[in-house]
């Protein structure tokens, strides 16, 4: 399909079918029903999984338009996002088959089981053992997972557990597709500072999965689970948060140039911090998208698109909560109908998930500037 054809289609689907202003678990699965029935889950999936075999800048335009129009996300984003991709890419036919329709259709809702209690930013130091069952046939899991998000609500998880020694590093793991639905599995939610729990802790206790729940060959877990990372931190998310961030930059300047005289100097500071780094935000995404329209992998420099967007996006919130001043921390709605003590809560996050910004800074320190490795233990 041409691109502007691409286009069109999209803009007569969206004009027909306006995004809902309402977010959270029901309006995301409702909308994700709706984009759904015509196909526009996943433009850039294959046509035979149930997408439109979109090229690279299509895909790029159909994030950039829905950030536009403030679409929500679709509710199952683990499984559009990096489970769907990763069996695309390493799963067995059988495995596509199974897991990728139920995905986009949003009847079966995904959960990451990566991080551990003791292995977060060195996740090859995970202790989750996969060992052989007795009868031969299938695994069985023993465990913890943590920060789990949309474990409660999850069918299907993409699980990275220890097939090796204990102490094998990255060369002893595996990656297996855990139905969470299995006797041993006891998903206990984590209450956050928003009052909400959008994640778990899980525990699994000699959970037993079937021989066809291996993705790619046993101890090639790692260089599978770099796949689901890179779609993690790497292509689509920045370029939907340019978008979403300039619109709440944009209200937020609208906002501040209704009152006028009654914003203060340091204020005024903080906006204009805010205007530099959307700016610089928007050029570090554009290289992003060159790179990647050339076909080359996001690279190290995918770790400065995330610093830079996790410290904008602090600052918006930190910005409009002091603009808000004593009434922000009111339990009152705000702006756009959520209060913004909690989008202030919640952006303390964006530093920590998908790789926290003391790790990014290493990586830009060690392999963008060649500066001298910190020292491993
Ligand atoms: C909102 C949210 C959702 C999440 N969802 C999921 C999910 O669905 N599935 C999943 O598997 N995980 C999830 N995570 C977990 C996330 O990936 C980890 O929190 C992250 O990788 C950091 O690991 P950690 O929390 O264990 O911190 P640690 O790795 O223990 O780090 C603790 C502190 O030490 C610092 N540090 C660690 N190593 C270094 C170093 N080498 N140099 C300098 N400083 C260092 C860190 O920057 C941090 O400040 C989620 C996290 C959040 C916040």
């Amino acid at each position: 399909m041409s691109g502007d054809r691409f286009t069109e289609e999209l803009r007569e689907f969206l004009d027909a079918h306006p995004p809902p202003a309402a977010r959270g678990f029901d309006a995301e699965r409702r909308w994700q029903e709706v984009l759904h029935a015509e196909g526009w889950v996943a433009p850039h999936w294959p046509v035979e999984h149930g997408g439109r075999g979109a090229s690279f800048r299509e895909y790029a335009g159909y994030v950039l338009e829905l950030a536009r129009v403030r679409a929500p996300q679709p509710v199952n984003r683990v499984g559009i996002n990096l489970a769907g991709p990763t069996l695309l890419a390493h799963g067995t036919s059988e495995q596509r088959d199974r897991y990728l329709a139920p995905i986009l259709a949003a009847t079966e809702i995904w959960c990451q089981l990566f991080s551990e209690p003791g292995a977060g930013s060195d996740l090859a130091s995970l202790t989750t053992r996969a060992r052989r069952a007795g009868s031969g046939e299938g695994w069985v899991i023993d465990g913890q997972k943590v920060w789990t998000s949309y474990a409660s609500e999850a069918r299907w998880g993409i699980l990275l557990a220890r097939t090796g020694p204990p102490g094998s590093g990255h060369r002893g793991l595996s990656y297996f597709v855990c139905d969470m639905k299995a006797p041993g599995i006891e998903v206990r939610p984590l209450r956050q500072m928003t009052g909400e729990s959008e994640f778990s802790e899980v525990f699994l206790d000699g959970v037993e999965l079937g021989a066809d729940a291996l993705v790619g060959a046993e101890g090639a877990g790692w260089a599978i689970a770099a796949t689901t990372l890179a779609h993690e931190r790497g292509t689509a998310f920045p370029l939907k948060e340019q978008v979403v961030q300039k619109v709440f930059l944009d209200d937020l300047l609208a906002w501040a140039r209704e009152r006028g005289g009654e914003i203060t100097g340091m204020d005024r500071d903080r906006l204009a911090r805010c205007v530099v780094d959307a700016e610089v935000f928007r050029f570090l995404n554009l290289a992003m998208l060159e790179r990647l329209a050339r076909g080359e992998e996001p690279g190290p420099e995918s770790s400065l698109v995330k610093l830079h967007w996790s410290a904008l996006s602090q600052r918006l919130h930190e910005a409009e909560i002091t603009l808000w001043g004593a009434a922000g921390v009111a339990v009152a709605p705000g702006r756009d109908g959520t209060p913004p003590w909690r989008e202030h809560l919640w952006s303390r996050a964006a530093s920590i998930a998908g790789g926290t910004s003391e790790v990014q800074r290493n990586i830009v320190g060690e392999r963008i500037l060649g500066l001298p490795r910190e020292p491993r233990p």
